[in-house]
């Protein structure tokens, strides 16, 4: 399989290449050159089968042995070694619940699984690489545990300070080891900013191996598309329409789901579900894609005014609007609706739910249409936003233990102005 840049002004590249670089040179993104198709066959089998036989068939179909099958079954096995439950809260509403990794949110997917094919390529090439991640809360952490203790790997992490909740704080600036942590006086945009900026600085290119582990890594974006198909799994026989409601930020989870269904999974339609930074919604009802600067929310994993999945979107769709309007819907909820939310789910149902979860339960809420199955996507444990969701309920949310041991840390993070000039000397410096 050939990965083409969505500027196509660089020639395609290997799998290997697409994941080593991050991004092109065109400062486009890496999308597979034609969409594999699951075999007939496969869809029937899909009920019998377990997530691990789910994950490997679609990990093949994209990366076409250039990783040996032994091999990426190891990486499989490694990247997701946690529970994957769904539950029904009420009706035909039920809960995929992708929180069970070690930072509890969904990021874990793709982050372990972006972390171990990299570290695989890297060691058959004795190869060093810097890794940059700018981060608006959980990517970082997710990416960093990845990578911890890889050699040849140095993970620096980029995040807005003050933006993030205490936790994730604790989360990003707690690892060590080959992992550093900069706290950017800005937003999670201008983080984002700083990173593509270092991409395409020829200077920092001729010094040392760059790598991006955003959303926009290719193989971050694969292992989000093999939850989608374990979840049609277990209801296919069941339920006809299923429908997945999706809370959005950066639009990596959306996009997984939209690659699951072209490779051929029978999904009745998505919900991009937002917070006030309502670009894709707004795009969804007037055709118009208008990026702002980002807005601070509750669900401030979703903080971003700008997707930068939005072009996989696009090409996805083959730029056809009607189409993408067919099968995706777009809504957005307010800091005080979120909450609402929260609160009504937890008393009706005994649900409790993050800011981000409650969004994407919102979605299903408003725009499940009668005959339809809903699906909604829970991306972080309520206690990772405990100062948010407490209040709301008045009651105490037990802490996981892994969280606890994180909290007692020391923060260690370095602080960082949003000018590129400083960035590009701190990374010159720590790779002299
Ligand atoms: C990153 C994140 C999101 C948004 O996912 P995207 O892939 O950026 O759209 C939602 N919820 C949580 C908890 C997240 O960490």
């Amino acid at each position: 399989m050939q990965f083409y840049s969505t500027n196509k002004k660089v020639e395609p590249v290997s799998f290997k290449e697409a994941v080593l670089k991050g991004l092109p040179d065109d400062n486009g993104l890496f999308m597979p050159g034609t969409i594999p198709q699951f075999s007939k066959q496969f869809v029937e089998q899909l009920p019998h089968l377990s997530f691990e036989e789910i994950a490997m068939e679609g990990a093949r179909n994209i990366i076409e042995g250039e990783i040996p099958e032994a091999d990426l079954l190891m990486i499989i096995r490694d990247a997701f070694d946690f529970d994957i439950p769904i539950k029904r809260v009420h009706d035909r509403i039920h809960v995929l619940e992708l929180f069970h990794g070690p930072t509890l949110a969904f990021k874990d997917f793709g982050a372990r699984f972006m972390a171990l094919v990299m570290g695989y390529f890297l060691k058959s090439d004795h190869r060093e690489v810097n890794i940059l991640v700018a981060t608006s809360g959980d990517t970082g952490s997710a990416v960093a545990q990845g990578f911890l203790g890889v050699d040849g790997v140095k993970v620096t992490l980029l995040y807005p300070k003050g933006k993030v909740s205490k936790i994730q704080e604790q989360q990003l600036t707690t690892i060590g080891r080959n992992v550093t942590a900069l706290e950017v006086e800005g937003t999670f945009d201008d983080c984002q900013h700083l990173v593509k900026t270092a991409f395409l600085d020829e200077e920092l290119n001729a010094a040392m191996n760059l790598s991006s582990a955003n959303s926009i890594n290719i193989a971050r974006l694969l292992p989000q598309s093999f939850y989608y198909t374990f979840a049609y799994s277990r209801f296919a026989k069941n339920a006809k329409n299923i429908v997945f409601s999706v809370p959005s930020g950066n639009l990596g989870n959306l996009c997984g789901g939209l690659l699951a269904s072209k490779m051929g999974i029978p999904i009745a339609g998505f919900i991009s579900a937002s917070n006030a930074n309502d670009i894709v919604p707004h795009y969804l009802h007037t055709g118009h894609f208008d990026p702002k600067p980002s807005v601070q929310t509750i669900s401030n994993a979703m903080d971003v005014g700008n997707p930068s999945n939005f072009v996989r979107m696009l090409h996805l769709y083959e730029n056809d609007f009607e189409k993408i309007k067919s099968e995706i819907s777009g809504i957005s909820f307010d800091d005080r609706q979120t909450e609402d939310l929260i609160r009504e789910v937890h008393s009706n149902h005994g649900y409790l739910m993050c800011p981000h979860t409650a969004i994407a339960y919102g979605g299903l809420k408003h725009l499940l249409k009668p005959d339809d199955t809903g699906v909604f996507l829970s991306t972080a444990h309520p206690s990772k936003f405990k100062d948010v969701v407490e209040p709301l309920i008045s009651s105490e949310i037990e802490i996981p233990l892994r969280l606890r041991e994180i909290i007692e840390k020391e923060k260690q993070a370095l602080a960082m102005s949003k000018d590129f000039a400083d960035f590009k000397a701190f990374l010159l410096d720590a790779n002299r």
